[in-house]
């Protein structure tokens, strides 16, 4: 029997249980830890509200932790409530899929000034993950700037001037809904530091835009590479740009709210007394290696509220190998020390869609069996249940969050498929005794 400890229950570590199930059959035992009271990580607080066909994939992953031999663990935090070092000596192998979520910092003058947020907390504020829940952004003012050309800038954008119809469907949690639809920027700019050909946005995402109620997306025509070159690119990213020049033949008059490209520019300093008021943008242009350097020529937008979508990073654990420079932990291949691994982005970094992270999780349930013998005699699941019960640990069980999920589609307003809670002592109070 292999007894195997999984840290964080987002896509990765559900899809390295559901791997560990195929390589070891009913010879491995999964306990799939997690520091909220509710599972699924990036799918209930990343994905956006208004893709429900892509948070559908929850559904595989109830299938896995509903068999025998995986468990959930909630409401415990490693590091805190157990130490990796306890981990590690109670399971054959423990596997970090604690995935990217906080935000890589613009580091520019005044990215600390009110009014500026990254995407892991506005996310996670329209979300319901608990961390943000109190953001409050500001939603109305001389307009908002996006930071960065990913699909992350996208659902930004996108939630930011949707009306609450068009929310019909989701599960964006009460109190962004009801901030949302009282105000909203029209002026809405996301800022590439590179142009058309670079955006790292898929062509169905940017297509998205083209049919929103009462925002219109903007591309200035200047800015688009001779069609021609076009024909080098990517099929995916050569229908991104396709999209881009559609934008570029639309009268941004004909709606209220505009999102606005605007390429080959990089914010260097946000700007404002005691809160965000303006953005100093400078112009770039692109090298010989494809990077953006600035050209010094610089310019205003007026903006009350920043959301850099830049990038994510995992957050270190301690005793855990981290590398700094690239924001998760050090591995090869997904070895961390003997016993213990990454898997996903805590493995690979913030790339790739929801399904990119399935090889990794067989790639480690793999590595697993190479690394360790059949039955090494490890406590497992037993040592780990003694040790919470020592420190009196209040862990939530996959029955548990069924009740809490109960309770949350039971609160679901008309047409949404739940409503979140979005405290930690909410999702526990609706567990019941
Ligand atoms: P991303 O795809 O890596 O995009 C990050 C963007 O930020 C890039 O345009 C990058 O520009 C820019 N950037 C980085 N550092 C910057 C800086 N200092 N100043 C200005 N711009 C900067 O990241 P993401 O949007 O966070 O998405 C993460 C992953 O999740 C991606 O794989 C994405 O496709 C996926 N995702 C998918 C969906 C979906 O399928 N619906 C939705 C959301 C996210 P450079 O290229 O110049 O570095």
């Amino acid at each position: 029997m292999r007894h195997v400890a999984i840290v964080g229950s987002g896509p990765a570590g559900y899809y390295t249980a559901e791997a560990c199930q195929k390589q070891f059959g009913d010879q491995v035992r999964v306990d799939i830890i997690d520091r909220l009271p509710v599972p699924y990580g990036l799918i209930r607080t990343g994905v956006a509200p208004d893709h429900q066909s892509i948070k559908g994939v929850s559904r595989r992953y109830e299938a896995t932790a509903l068999s025998d031999n995986v468990r959930f663990v909630g409401n415990v935090t490693v590091g805190i409530d157990v130490t990796i070092a306890e981990l590690v000596g109670l399971y054959d192998a423990v596997v970090l899929a604690t995935g990217a979520p906080a935000d890589r910092p613009l580091g520019i003058p005044g990215d600390d000034l009110p009014g500026v947020v990254g995407s892991a907390a506005f996310v996670g504020w329209y979300n319901g993950h608990p961390d943000f829940a109190g953001l409050a952004p500001v939603l109305s003012g001389p307009g908002a700037v996006i930071v960065g050309a990913g699909n992350v800038a996208l659902d930004v954008a996108r939630v930011l001037a949707k009306t609450g119809a068009e929310f019909t469907g989701s599960d964006i949690v009460g109190h962004a809904l009801d901030s949302l639809g009282a105000a909203s920027h029209e002026n809405i700019t996301i800022l590439a530091r590179r142009g058309p050909h670079q955006i790292a946005m898929t062509p169905k995402e940017l297509g998205e835009l083209g049919h929103l109620e009462r925002a219109i997306p903007h591309v200035d025509p200047a800015d688009l590479p001779p069609e021609a070159e076009d024909a080098a690119l990517e099929p995916g990213l050569r229908k991104s740009v396709t999209h881009l020049r559609n934008f570029a033949t639309l009268d941004a008059a004909d709606k209220p709210i505009t999102i606005a490209f605007d390429f080959y520019a990089m914010p260097v300093a946000v700007e404002g007394d005691g809160k965000v008021e303006r953005v100093i943008v400078e112009r770039t242009a692109i090298d010989a290696e494809g990077r953006a350097n600035g050209t010094g020529e610089t310019y205003v937008i007026p903006a009350a509220l920043v959301v850099s979508c830049i990038g994510y990073r995992t957050p270190p654990i301690d005793g855990v190998p981290y590398d700094a420079k690239l924001g998760r932990f050090a591995n090869d291949e997904g070895r961390i020390s003997p016993g213990l691994y990454a898997v996903g982005w805590a493995r690979r970094g913030p790339t790739g869609t929801i399904g990119t992270n399935r090889p990794d999780g067989f790639m480690i349930a793999e590595q697993i069996a190479v690394d360790t013998p059949d039955d090494y005699g490890k406590q497992g699941r037993a040592g780990l249940d003694l040790l919470l019960r020592d420190r009196n640990v209040d862990v939530v069980t996959f029955r548990d969050w069924q009740k809490i999920e109960a309770a949350e589609i039971a609160a679901a307003r008309d047409g949404s498929p739940r409503e979140k809670f979005t405290s930690i002592d909410a999702m526990l109070a609706a567990r019941g005794n």
